[in-house]
Order: C-alpha cells, then structure tokens, then sequence
C-alpha cells in the first residue's frame, strides 16, 4: 500500500513562497498591529514595500447586512429607533471585516488577519 503524500487540506504550504500569505487570528492584543501598515520586504517581488491595508467582509457578513437593511425598510418603526439600528449595523459589518495587508508592488495579498 503506498502512502498518499499529498493531502489536500495542507496544498497552501507548498507553493514556493510557502509561508505567505499569513493568516492570523485577530485578538486585542494584535488588533493595533493589524491595523497599521506594515513595513516589509515583499515576499513574492522582493522589494521592501509598506503593506496596504484593505478591509474586505468575511464571508456571510453581506448577506447579514443586506437582511438587516431589509428588515429595516420593512419595519415600521420610528426613524429615530432606525438610526440606532442602523448605527448597530455599520457597528457589526466593520467588527466582522477581516484586515488583509497587500503588496502595493505585485498585488500580492501577503498577511491576511481574520476575526475569530
Ligand atoms: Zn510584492
């Protein structure tokens, strides 16, 4: 019987720049870290660049939203009441929005911070 050495959960570590990107899990103690631009040299283009910071919606977050909006125009509640509801809304689309750091060079995405 011969040994499958490829497992497919483990394909992202093999590629040449095996290490990149880097997922990391967003906590209090490295939310400030994840929120600045980093200075580095890029691994993919090799040239010392300082990271872009994009704010991209995990995944399910839009769908969240947009039922949240519906619910909304469909509610009769008081425009006051709204507001705050609304507030809440934008509050929780950014709290669930990972933080990926870029290549400003090769596009590249190279660190990538994710809430748990
Ligand atoms: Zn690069």
């Amino acid at each position: 019987m011969s040994v499958n050495i490829e497992d497919p959960g483990r394909t992202h570590h093999v590629f040449k720049h095996g290490n990149y990107p880097i997922y990391k899990r967003i906590t209090s103690s490295n939310l400030e870290e994840a929120e600045s631009t980093q200075t580095m040299d890029c691994p993919f283009c090799n040239q010392q660049i300082q990271t872009v910071i994009r704010y991209e919606a995990g995944e399910g977050t839009c769908t969240t939203a947009a039922l949240c909006c519906c619910f909304l125009f469909l509610t009769s509640i008081g425009p006051y009441i709204r507001g705050i509801i609304g507030l809440l809304i934008v509050f929780c689309c950014n709290s669930f929005q990972d933080i990926k750091h870029y290549c400003p060079e090769c596009q590249k995405l190279i660190k990538a911070y994710e809430r748990g």
